[in-house]
């Protein structure tokens, strides 16, 4: 019996709806695994059922899965506790992998962001920064990896649930685990003409496509139709069915790629990459004013977002 723990910190909960998603699948891994910590499922405390213990305590386990990243000091000792707890510790979806969606506040210092939150924003009554009974905010969003070591990622926004099936399956079976290095052009049934012969367009402005037939829908990127398929590494259309043909899963729904499975390798650069991949199609990304938003949208830590230095005036 492999014992499974799981942590959400700086999340949605999309990624643990995609394991409730694997629904039947689940109930067949079932006899094989026990799960001894999983807040979105079970009510195990951190400090003793009531609170009786004076140390924060997760369960030992074989697995350990750490969805979402690290934006306050809660989260980061949470996370410690879990790599000490967990024999294999897997990054679960993009915002453990990388940051995700909440890193793009990297490119903000904290005390910009709690004056826009609390104070700037004509939405919000002017307050005080709250401070009691609230974890401190770290200085920025870490990815798990920046604070303990991983063993396994599983990228997307949500996961597919297979990939979270195939990965936890490889495990049981004591084999590895790896998605491919490849990006998701690669798996992309759309049509090539290699160059664009318009110009940037709003997103899905004037998309060609009959519904149901990829092999008549045009690359976005040649479109006009920003999409971060060259930068962004495949594996997200992965289906039980192996006999199906695997189209990227956003491609599947005829929109352009996000790039929420991140970076094809480790030390890839998106953001140079996607500005290559654009000019090699005849686009001028430096046309598009928040690029460095865009192109980092789910992989904001490790680096990759930070806030840009005031410029002086003279
Ligand atoms: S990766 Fe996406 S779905 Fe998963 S927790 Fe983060 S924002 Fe939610
Ligand atoms: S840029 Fe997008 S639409 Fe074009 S081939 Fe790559 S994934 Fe497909
Ligand atoms: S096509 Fe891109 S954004 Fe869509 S699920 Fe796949 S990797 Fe994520």
């Amino acid at each position: 019996m492999v014992k499974v723990a799981e942590e959400w910190l700086n999340i949605c909960g999309g990624c643990e709806v995609s394991i409730l998603d694997l629904g039947e699948k689940l109930l067949d891994l079932l006899p094989s695994l026990e799960f001894v910590h999983m807040p979105v499922l079970m009510d195990h405390k951190y400090f003793g059922q009531i609170g009786e213990k004076s140390e924060l305590e997760i369960p030992e386990a074989d697995v350990g899965m750490i969805s979402g990243g690290i934006r306050n000091e809660k989260e980061r000792h949470v996370t410690e506790e879990m790599r000490k707890k967990c024999k294999t510790l897997i990054a679960l979806g993009s915002c453990a992998c990388y940051g995700g969606i909440p890193a793009l506040a990297n490119m903000y210092n904290v005390d910009d962001l709690l004056e826009k939150v609390y104070r700037d924003s004509i939405t919000t009554e002017s307050a005080d920064n709250p401070s009691e009974d609230i974890p401190p905010l770290t200085d920025k969003v870490y990815a798990v990896d920046e604070v303990v070591d991983v063993d396994l990622y599983i990228p997307g926004c949500p996961i597919n649930p297979v990939i979270i099936l195939e990965a936890l399956t490889c495990l049981l079976e004591g084999k590895p685990f790896e998605l491919p290095e490849r990006s998701v052009c690669d798996d992309c049934p759309t049509l090539r003409k290699e160059k664009s012969d318009v110009g940037l367009k709003r997103p899905l402005q004037d998309a060609e496509f009959t519904p149901g037939e990829y092999d008549t829908l045009r690359c976005f990127n040649e479109q006009g139709i920003l999409c971060l398929g060259p930068v962004t590494k495949s594996g997200c259309g992965k289906q039980y069915d192996a006999e199906e043909q695997v189209v990227p899963r956003c491609v599947k729904g005829f929109m352009p790629c996000r790039g929420c499975f991140g970076p094809i390798r480790k030390d890839a650069k998106p953001l140079v990459d996607m500005m290559t991949a654009l000019s090699s199609v005849g686009l001028d990304a430096k046309l598009i004013d928040d690029r460095r938003a865009l192109f980092n949208r789910y992989i904001g830590a490790q680096n990759r977002l930070r806030p840009l230095p005031t410029r002086v005036r003279r």
